[in-house]
């Protein structure tokens, strides 16, 4: 069942539920795409239509982050759980394993890509990882040809947003052998290590946010973003 915040129609899911979706997209004809947003995409959507309209059009919508979650109680339309991009990513990562489909990862600076796929399939040894490219191209075309060579059922598309949408609604049709396209942002970025997670008690205190900032300070008029649009929600309630 979808929800709307603000604009965005998520999935409201658990992390076990948007996993059976999964399964069933990967058992489909179908190429879908699946979305990520964390607050600060969400602010974008606000005043941005053609954003808001390129994320509603995805197959599956995942809240990423404590900020969606967090809108979702203060309109009294909450929504189940956070699924992090890249805790789903992980869940991915297992049904492949069992199914056998081919990934494709997509994105990040030169090299990340090959040590996430290394770090993966040390967790994963049945993984099958049929291709690999960084997120810093000028064309498209032989990035397509390289992926369709490749016919992964899954692609992990990580050119942070709203490239990484724009790549795949563009691309939807052209990619046969893909069953789910998935934009996950700096993810391949903590599966290599360049970027650690934060603490999991940080994690568990809703708290990813001031771990990251503190990491990368030069985050911050980004991070504002959260504060901007927690703001835009409480207004929201109180005109209702
Ligand atoms: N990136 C890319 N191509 C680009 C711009 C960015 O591959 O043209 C990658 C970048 O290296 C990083 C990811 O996209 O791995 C975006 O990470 P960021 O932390 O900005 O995104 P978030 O996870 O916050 O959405």
């Amino acid at each position: 069942m979808k929800l709307d915040i603000m604009g965005l129609q998520f999935d409201n899911v658990t992390m076990e539920e948007a996993a059976a979706c999964a399964r069933e997209i990967l058992a489909g004809l179908r190429t879908c795409y699946a979305v990520t947003p964390n607050a600060e995409i969400a602010y974008e959507a606000l005043h941005d239509a053609q954003l808001r309209a390129l994320l509603n059009s995805a197959d599956l919508m995942l809240p990423d982050g404590a900020g969606v979650i967090l809108a979702s109680r203060i309109l009294r339309t909450p929504l189940k759980q956070k699924v992090a991009g890249v805790e789903f990513a992980e869940q991915l990562l297992s049904i492949l394993e069992t199914t056998g489909q081919g990934l494709y990862l997509l994105g990040s600076k030169p090299g990340v890509a090959e040590l996430a796929a290394q770090k993966m399939t040390e967790r994963h040894p049945d993984l099958r990882i049929c291709g690999m490219h960084d997120g810093y191209f000028q064309d498209d075309a032989p990035i397509l040809a390289q992926i369709r060579q490749a016919a992964p059922a899954v692609l992990f598309v990580c050119l942070g947003a709203p490239k990484q949408e724009q790549f795949m609604q563009r691309h939807q049709g052209e990619l046969p052998s893909v069953r789910l396209m998935i934009g996950l942002g700096g993810t391949l970025d903590s599966f290599a290590g360049t970027v650690r997670r934060a603490p999991r008690w940080m994690i568990r205190c809703n708290l990813e946010w001031l771990y990251r900032l503190i990491r990368e300070p030069r985050r911050f008029r980004r991070m504002l973003r959260l504060p901007k649009y927690l703001w835009a929600v409480i207004r929201k309630r109180i005109r209702r």
